[in-house]
């Protein structure tokens, strides 16, 4: 390896590749610093003069950076004499101040270059995001110093006090291996008490002490409970794939495993990432943030054991973090298991990349850099020579569409099949008319139920039977449209700086027993008591996760359903951190919970064999976001919540409640039917020239004023216009599905092409006169996954 990542305090400074000999002529370096600024004329970064010894490309080091020359980080691209100089006066060429000690390894240097090219990215931020926080900050990291016995020893030893005598004794028995250690484990050891020892034995040659550099972290939590250290006797299509796929180790090859959901996929990658270790390579595994749990992560560990598996997900500490990272970067850890930005861990010899539920949209970051996680993990497996593993119940269609038909380039496999006795659950259509219809003659239609009778009594069945139960509602807070009650006024409650409804969120102890909130923007109000514009009574309307939960707390708070204590809520407001999604996955594992409601929190990833009613309250939240993609949206959430249901020996039953009965999205989950699903939909798609059939960039301009957003959009497009050859497709301006968000007006472009080369070269065209550049007014998403 040419260059370590932050390894130990000797990798700390400067320079394992060879550089280049200061001339008198003078030494300089290019660096992209981390801050949003892009230099479109010319190449990538800025030219700074090196004073001391010289960086190695990959090195963060801090540079002055404009008027006040403010001392700002940023990776060096380039390291080489006057040439990098060539055309701006001496006078004008700053020094880099210092190394922050930390090198980023060749490979992810090259992964960061394409990155910022694909996604037109500046590439300071590409590589500022590549680095997580913890590790440019070095939480954690502490000075220690470590003891070990030297290679000669006197054969005369020289006269010691008792205490130093027995520390020797016990030193000079000690293996090889055991050494270095610290001072504490070393007095441990030898049941001797105080320094003093130590430093005797030091001074006669006899212990030799060495500064080095740890990082003091706790101990991650793990939840073993879950985790199972056996293999199962995989099944024969377990098998088929398992073994298909570990035939590529060892060189670059997508494959995509589609299983239904409990199939068994987790069973595959486990035994596909034994022989990539057994080939001496190391792997990463991509997991959803949502569904990176300590059951999950104990998945892997439990197989692997604690100290060849890092952990990444947002609930660690910094400190964690950093050395988890760290023991990618030193080799002692061979597989990583973490969220999206686990796919620049900086492991060597990279031979797997797996991609669980690769559908996910959690992959793709909404800020700059927007990159897709799975596309990056490819390209990354594609420089370094690594296998990639796909896996989903519900594949991408961008997925999809590359693992089938003639021009396939990725291998399918596919567990059909439950594992074990399981049985794929019952799915069941339940439409809203008629639900509404029979609380009407029931004669409590005035109310407003969320629940209704069809569900509620198969909750009641399930509650009584001692079974588990999972809500769906992908909505947060108790109301999200606030009305007046007089049709004639139609005062609707909205956000004064975006385009959007206000939602309710009861708190109790405000008045008005809330806040309202604005999804977008954040900002809070207080409730008003009446309608602002004519006084009379509001309406609360669309009801989500906390009027759900009161309803549920009125209707079975008398069969025992307690909110807290046989039941929680799981949205981003009731979990603050991950600790308390953690416990509340917890206690629902270990039976306390009865039930859980929440938002898409809960329908991925799960693993509870006594869940047997899964209810998801209204399907058609997804169905009605202005998306082409809405109907794959919806698809996946249907799909993956019913998969919770029934994965243990007793059958489970999942009610979708829906005001659309017939619509393809829900129907074809309901069958289980991806591939049916998967051949419509790409129809749609092809006739609409939309992804995945060509290749999509959606170029977003905001501004505060109105004309000035709008104008600059129809400069884009025109210019775009100009740029396109005829295969390509301009569409827009148009105003934004959400057309203000924090007072800035939003207008978008969309360009859509027939492959990715032909849309980067029209890109490309408008960034070399400087047309198109990412920054906060214009906002560039190369393959983007949601349009709002
Ligand atoms: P998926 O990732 O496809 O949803 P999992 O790998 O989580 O499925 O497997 C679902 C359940 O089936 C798990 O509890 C797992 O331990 C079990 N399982 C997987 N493979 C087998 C097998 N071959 N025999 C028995 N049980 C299995
Ligand atoms: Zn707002």
């Amino acid at each position: 390896m040419s260059s370590i990542f932050a390894l130990s305090e000797d990798s700390l400074f400067w320079a394992q590749e060879p550089a280049p000999t200061a001339s008198a002529a003078g030494v300089y370096a290019r660096v992209a610093v981390e801050r949003g600024i892009e230099t479109l004329d010319g190449p990538p970064g800025f030219t700074y003069r090196v004073d001391g010894p010289p960086p190695s490309v990959g090195e963060r080091v801090m540079v002055p950076l404009g008027r006040g020359d403010a001392s700002s980080p940023g990776i060096v691209l380039e390291v080489g004499g006057p040439e990098l100089a060539k055309g701006i006066p001496a006078g004008r060429i700053k020094a880099i101040m210092e190394s922050t000690g930390v090198v980023l390894p060749g490979p992810l240097m090259d992964l960061g270059r394409w990155m910022a090219d694909y996604y037109l990215s500046p590439p300071g931020m590409v590589y500022a995001s590549i680095l997580p926080a913890a590790v440019k900050r070095q939480v954690g990291r502490r000075g220690v110093t470590l003891y070990s016995r030297p290679a000669n020893i006197p054969d005369v030893l020289p006269p010691l006090k008792p205490a130093a005598g027995r520390l020797w004794a016990c030193v000079a028995a000690m293996g090889a291996g055991e050494f270095p250690l610290p001072l504490k484990t070393l007095l441990e050891r030898s049941g001797v008490k105080g320094s003093k020892a130590a430093a005797a034995l030091v001074e006669h040659g006899l212990l030799v002490a060495t500064e080095s550099s740890t990082i003091a972290a706790r101990e991650i939590d793990r939840d073993e409970s879950a985790a199972c250290s056996t293999a199962p006797e995989l099944n024969a299509d377990q098998v088929r794939a398992a073994d298909g796929i570990a035939a590529t180790l060892g060189r670059f090859h997508v494959h995509l495993l589609r299983g239904v959901t409990g199939s068994g996929k987790t069973e595959v990658y486990l035994r596909v990432l034994a022989r990539c270790l057994e080939m001496g390579r190391t792997a990463i595994v991509l997991v959803p943030e949502i569904s990176l749990t300590p059951q999950t992560s104990s998945r892997f560990t439990a197989r692997f054991g604690v100290t060849k598996v890092a952990v990444l997900h947002s609930g660690l500490t910094a400190a964690q973090r950093h050395r988890e990272w760290e023991r990618a970067s030193s080799g002692a850890a061979k597989v990583i298991v973490g969220a999206r930005s686990a796919v620049f861990a900086p492991l060597a010899s990279l031979g797997l990349v797996v991609i669980d539920e690769e559908h996910d949209s959690s992959y793709k970051q909404d800020r700059l850099p927007r990159y897709h996680g799975r596309d990056v993990a490819i390209k990354r497996a594609h420089l370094e020579g690594a296998t990639v593993l796909l896996g989903s119940a519900t594949p991408s269609l961008e997925s999809w569409a590359n693992a089938t038909g003639p021009t396939a380039r990725f291998s399918l496999w596919t567990l059909p099949r439950r594992a074990g006795n399981a049985a794929m659950p019952e799915v069941k259509i339940i439409d809203m008319a008629d639900e509404r219809r029979r609380r009407r003659e029931q004669g409590d239609g005035h109310l407003q139920h969320l629940l209704g009778p069809t569900l509620e009594k198969a909750l009641g069945d399930t509650l009584d039977a001692g079974g588990q139960a999972l809500l769906l509602l992908n909505r947060r807070g108790f109301s999200g449209y606030i009305s007046c009650q007089s049709a004639s006024c139609g005062f609707v409650l909205s956000c004064d700086q975006c385009d959007a409804n206000l939602v309710l969120h009861r708190h109790h102890g405000l008045p008005q027993g809330g806040l309202v909130q604005c999804h977008h923007c954040e900002a809070q109000q207080r409730v008003p008591r009446a309608c602002p514009s004519c006084g009379r009574p509001l309406n609360l309307f669309a009801g989500g996760t906390q009027r759900l939960e009161e309803e549920l707390a009125r209707k079975f708070g008398s069969r025992g359903l307690v909110e807290g204590l046989s039941f929680a809520r799981v949205d981003s407001d009731a979990m603050q951190s991950s600790r308390d999604y953690f416990d509340t996955l917890g206690r629902f594992a270990k039976g306390e919970l009865r039930l859980l409601l929440g938002t898409q929190m809960i329908a991925k990833g799960l693993d509870f064999p006594d869940v047997r009613l899964v209810g998801v309250i209204d399907a058609d939240t997804s169905l009605n976001i202005p998306d082409f993609r809405a109907s794959e949206r919806t698809f996946q959430l249907v799909s993956q919540v019913a998969g919770r249901a029934g994965r243990g020996s007793r059958p489970g039953m999942v009610l979708v409640q829906t005001h659309n009965p017939t619509n393809m999205a829900i129907t074809l989950a309901q069958r289980h039917d991806f591939e049916e699903f998967a051949r419509r939909e790409l129809e749609v798609r092809k006739r609409a020239g939309l992804p995945p059939v060509g290749r999509m960039a959606r170029i977003v301009c905001r501004d505060l004023d109105e004309a000035k957003a709008s104008g600059a959009a129809t400069a884009m497009a025109a210019a775009l216009r100009d740029a396109a050859p005829p295969s390509v497709g301009v569409r827009g301006p148009l105003p934004c599905p959400i057309a203000r968000v924090a007072n800035h007006f939003r207008f978008g472009v969309d360009v859509l092409a027939p492959d990715a080369r032909t849309l980067h070269r029209v890109l490309a065209s408008l960034r070399g006169r400087s047309l198109l550049k990412s920054d906060a007014a214009t906002a560039v998403d190369v393959d983007p996954v949601a349009l709002m």
